[in-house]
């Protein structure tokens, strides 16, 4: 069984700072760390619920925040930006996919770090018509491959999210947002504990556990923060503008609507 795990930083235990999120500072290697240690965990317990072949995908930013020395040697890690593919290496060969360290969607009231994709960039994201974020996106991805998403770990409201869009998901809270940059911390070695316990548990849900499916066309509909950005991205054809801020990338499926962006 191949497990695919999708990571990001904002949603891992402890992190809610800015100097955390960005590199250059003894804050984000203790956030590197902090990620690192529960995408170990991951791996372990989809090892433990019988996974063959683990692929991670390092996903915040430049792609580069797991310490590689320090990574679980029972998987494979996809570093490094600019790759060719949103998620590479998950596939229709995937048996099941877990999202490590999830934040909310921009807008998400109490949710720690909420944003999606760009929180200088975007406003707001609806995939055909419904308000999305990166956990949506995410799934819907795995969902074109026919691949479930049976474990998300992040804050409270991004479990909350993960849930409503995966009847059946196992979730991880990692911590409870007082408002963006404030949270009740899970303590670490719980968070890891917890991850490693469901990741095992949500592998044997992976046959109870739809994969999101999202109807074709798809219509990705991303309102910037402001109307420049929009004028930029407007010039190119094949993209819709529907006002001064919004801009309509649409295609046959997720992927391929992903890939106009
Ligand atoms: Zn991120």
């Amino acid at each position: 069984m191949r497990v695919f795990i999708a990571t990001d930083l904002e949603g891992v235990g402890g992190v809610l700072l800015d100097e955390q999120v960005v590199a250059g500072s003894p804050a984000y290697e203790q956030a590197r760390r902090l990620l690192t240690q529960e995408v170990n965990a991951a791996v372990e317990g989809a090892l433990a619920g019988g996974a063959s072949e683990v692929l991670v995908d390092d996903g915040h930013a430049h792609g580069f925040n797991l310490i590689y020395e320090d990574l679980h040697p029972g998987a494979r890690y996809a570093m490094g930006r600019a790759r060719p593919e949103w998620l590479e290496g998950l596939s229709a060969e995937c048996e099941a996919a877990f999202f490590i360290g999830c934040h909310a969607m921009a807008g998400t009231r109490g949710a720690v770090r909420d944003h999606t994709m760009s929180s200088v960039a975007w406003h707001n994201l609806w995939m055909n018509g419904e308000p999305t974020g990166e956990i949506g996106l995410w799934a819907a991805i795995a969902g074109h491959y026919g691949v479930p998403c049976v474990l998300v770990s992040g804050c409270e409201k991004a479990c909350r999210e993960a849930a409503a869009l995966v009847p059946g998901i196992e979730t991880v809270l990692t911590k409870r947002g007082l408002s963006r940059y404030a949270a009740f911390l899970e303590p670490a070695e719980g968070v890891r504990r917890a991850i490693r316990a469901r990741a095992e548990a949500a592998l044997g849900k992976v046959k109870a556990i739809a994969p999101l499916q999202v109807e074709s066309p798809v219509e990705l509909r991303v309102e910037y923060n402001v109307t420049g950005q929009a004028d930029q991205v407007a010039i190119i054809p094949g993209r819709e503008r529907l006002d001064a801020r919004t801009i309509a990338y649409r295609a046959e499926n997720v992927i391929e609507a992903l890939r106009l962006i």
